[in-house]
């Protein structure tokens, strides 16, 4: 059983991952599960720490074994990035993430952007702009709405097709930021190429009692604003993290101190009252 304290998971028992290992079995169930619809998303919101208002929400995949319960991310997602189900996966996601996006636009229940996870392999399809342009068509949702999160190891590649996908989605209008930033390879010079919007701080660097991490967070967002990007805390689980990263000027917050990723119903509600 496994229980990670406030998150959604119950119930689960890592078994079946094992037994999938080395085996076909996983990516048949994979493909059952996206074809059983059991697949969902969850969304946690982030803040404007000046305003208070919600102007974002992350879309957190979670998949819903009929027998297992919830499985988290970290379980499988991995394994699909070896066989390659992650993309047919990473796509179901960004439908369905422009999709509820545009339908909470069009009912005014809200109005902020939802942020997307890439995996590696997803960012490394040359045909990763036009894939998302044509979600966009398809979904209707304005390309503003739309970040993209994709992490420093994952973009940083010998080759400039990464980096020609990226021009082209931030032409479409299309967010990129950096997540887990501080825990790759940070090079300034990449961060000065790829048309980033926003850095996502890792939620490491939210331990205030290790040293240095306070210092390491200050110039996170110095740094940041100096490139004339946004900066973000992930991870966010205490009042002093934030009165902490008030002070030092950081734009908006996640994390458990304000929301869980919520289910759509739970997040639909919050968005609505939250108006
Ligand atoms: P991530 O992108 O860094 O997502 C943030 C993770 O931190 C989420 O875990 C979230 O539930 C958790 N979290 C949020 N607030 C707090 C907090 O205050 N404290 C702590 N300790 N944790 C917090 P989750 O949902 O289990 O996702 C884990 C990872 O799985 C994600 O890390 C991301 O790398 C990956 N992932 C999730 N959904 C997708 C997806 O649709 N596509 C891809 N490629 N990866 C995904
Ligand atoms: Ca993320
Ligand atoms: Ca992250
Ligand atoms: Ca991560």
């Amino acid at each position: 059983i496994r229980e990670k304290p406030g998150s959604n998971f119950h119930f689960f028992s890592p078994d079946i991952l094992t037994t999938w290992k080395n085996t076909f079995n996983m990516e048949f169930s994979l493909r059952k599960a996206l074809k059983g619809n059991q697949f969902e998303l969850h969304y946690q919101p982030q803040k404007d720490i000046k305003s208070g208002n919600i102007v974002g929400c992350e879309a957190l995949l979670r998949w819903k074994h009929p027998d297992k319960g919830y499985i988290p991310p970290d379980r499988f997602i991995p394994l699909a990035e070896k066989n390659g189900m992650m993309i047919e996966l990473g796509e179901w996601v960004l439908r369905e993430a422009c999709r509820q996006n545009k339908k909470w636009h069009s009912t005014g229940t809200y109005r902020g952007l939802i942020g997307v996870n890439l995996s590696a392999r997803q960012l490394h399809q040359p045909e990763l702009a036009e894939k998302i342009k044509n979600i966009l068509e398809e979904t209707g949702l304005s390309a503003e709405y739309l970040e993209l999160e994709i992490t420093e190891s994952a973009a940083i590649s010998q080759n400039n097709e990464v980096l020609n996908s990226l021009k082209q989605l931030r032409e479409l209008g299309v967010h990129v930021s950096i997540d887990d930033f501080g825990t790759g390879y940070s090079s300034l010079k990449y961060l000065s190429i790829f048309p980033i919007s926003k850095l996502k701080i890792d939620k490491l660097f939210m331990k205030q009692e290790v040293q240095n991490n306070q210092a390491i967070v200050k110039s996170i967002i110095t740094m940041s604003h100096s490139m004339e990007m946004k900066v973000i805390a992930e991870g966010v689980e205490t009042e002093e993290q934030l009165v902490f990263l008030e002070k030092e000027n950081c734009d908006e917050v996640q994390g458990y101190y304000f929301y869980k990723p919520l289910p759509l119903q739970e997040a639909s509600e919050l968005f609505l009252q939250a108006q």
